[in-house]
């Protein structure tokens, strides 16, 4: 029985469920990747403990999740629960478990890359939506033990295969080469060669490529894509996964000209690492991962792949900035400052992951040292030396902190030095 290697206490809870469920008249399977994972903990003897879970209910009144969820979250204190009526599912969340709670459904695309049409159905349909064979099998709570498995999940789970379920399921969400990938690091599966075949011809249909420049139309091209992208900079092997992923020619799926190319990984590499913790690292790699797009395309790209405002002004303001960078190591430090002022840190951050040597040490030294740095007198120090307030001030200022950016002056005395030298103080009277 394969709830035996689930954690006992997960299983108790699932048994409640089932109870509750059978008292409705309805059927509840635990589905996707809880199901894979049990066969996989089977095959190594070890009891698991599922970080997420999905169930479907079949047989139940659409009002039957809204119940059930209530109820689980008495049974289960402190779920913050998430219901979408619209779409027959609720997510309840527990710091160690999310679990998502839908009704039977039938999925179709009424074109490549869109959101899918949702109905109700039973839990055979429900199953042919789904996106490999070892996601595809459902395991009965109520009735109990019964694996549901129309596609040979378990016998590709053997073979380490991922095999989507027809030759469609590309062109309907190519997100799910990314979700293959995302198993196949993870679990060391390889594609099956049709599915392989499969991919290489939705590509080569030029499905994406039309579909991407219809804005807000193919969200599998744009915001899922994004989302996926995300995950795989959360796995701990997203370079292997990243590799994978251009040898199927797949981030042709964000732009023709985009390729995992050394330059790109190294950049990655030395953001990834500054950016270890940083809480928003995946965002940051994805705007790096664009600016690997050719200069023209990049705004467009930002703004399909929907990523924040801020990231598509930086992602647009890149080349005017890069123009400028190779005059720099020519300059005294004053007027690499001068030069970089202009730009917000965030984009010149975004520079420097992209450069190497000399200039990318000019960035990191702005960035992390000159931009700071205060000259050794300020306002209140130049009324004390008698200088009145106004527009000159500014200026004394200004060249002060260029004078000690540039070493001129290291200290008091020779700032104090340096403006009676250069801002003589002129009498009444004279
Ligand atoms: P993980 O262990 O990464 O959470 P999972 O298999 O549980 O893996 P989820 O993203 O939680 O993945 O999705 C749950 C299930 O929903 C999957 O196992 C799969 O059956 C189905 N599914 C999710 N996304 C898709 C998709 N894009 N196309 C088809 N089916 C999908």
């Amino acid at each position: 029985m394969l709830l035996a290697y689930l954690d006992p206490d997960q299983r108790a809870f699932l048994t409640r469920i089932a109870q509750a469920v059978a008292a409705m008249g309805g059927h509840v399977y635990l589905v996707g990747g809880g199901v894979r994972d049990l066969l996989l903990a089977q095959s190594q003897g070890q009891t698991i403990t599922l970080s997420d879970m999905d169930l479907v209910l079949d047989q139940v009144s659409p009002d039957a999740i809204g119940e059930l969820a209530q109820q689980m979250s008495r049974w289960r204190p402190g779920a913050l629960v998430q219901p979408h009526p619209k779409f027959h599912t609720c997510d309840l969340l527990w710091p160690d478990l999310a679990l998502d709670l839908a009704l039977a459904r039938r999925e179709t695309y009424p074109h490549p890359a869109a959101n899918p049409l949702v109905t109700p159905a039973d839990i055979h349909q429900d199953l042919h939506r789904r996106d490999f064979t070892i996601n595809a099998m459902a395991l009965g709570l109520h009735p109990a033990g019964v694996l549901l498995d129309p596609f040979d999940g378990q016998g590709d789970l053997q073979r380490k295969s991922l095999r989507v379920l027809h030759e469609r399921s590309f062109a309907d969400d190519p997100t799910r080469l990314w979700r293959g990938v995302r198993y196949g690091v993870r679990y060391g599966l390889q594609f099956a060669p049709e599915t392989v075949a499969q991919w290489h011809a939705t590509l080569a249909s030029g499905v994406y490529e039309y579909w991407r420049q219809q804005p807000g139309q193919a969200p599998a091209l744009q915001t899922r894509l994004r989302a996926e992208l995300h995950y795989l900079w959360q796995m701990a092997q997203w370079v292997q996964a990243g590799r994978w992923l251009e040898a199927l020619g797949a981030w042709a799926c964000i732009h023709p000209e985009l390729h995992w190319t050394p330059a790109l990984e190294r950049s990655l590499r030395t953001a990834s690492y500054v950016l270890r913790h940083h809480p928003h690292r995946h965002r940051c790699l994805t705007e790096l991962l664009v600016s690997y797009v050719p200069p023209a395309d990049r705004y467009a790209v930002a703004h399909c792949l929907d990523l924040p405002l801020a990231a598509q002004k930086r992602l647009a303001q890149l080349e005017h900035l890069e123009t400028q960078l190779p005059a720099l190591p020519a300059l005294p430090v004053s007027q690499i400052c001068q030069t970089l002022e202009p730009y917000e840190p965030e984009l010149l951050w975004l520079a420097l992951f992209r450069q190497r040597g000399n200039i990318r040490n000019i960035l990191r030294n702005y960035l992390q040292y000159w931009s700071h740095e205060h000259p050794p007198l300020n306002g209140k120090d130049l009324r004390e030396l008698g200088y009145q307030p106004g527009p000159q001030f500014r200026q004394i200022l200004s060249r002060l902190r260029s004078a000690y950016l540039d070493r001129e002056i290291t200290d008091r005395t020779e700032a104090i030095a340096y403006v009676q030298r250069y801002f003589p103080r002129v009498s009444p009277g004279q």
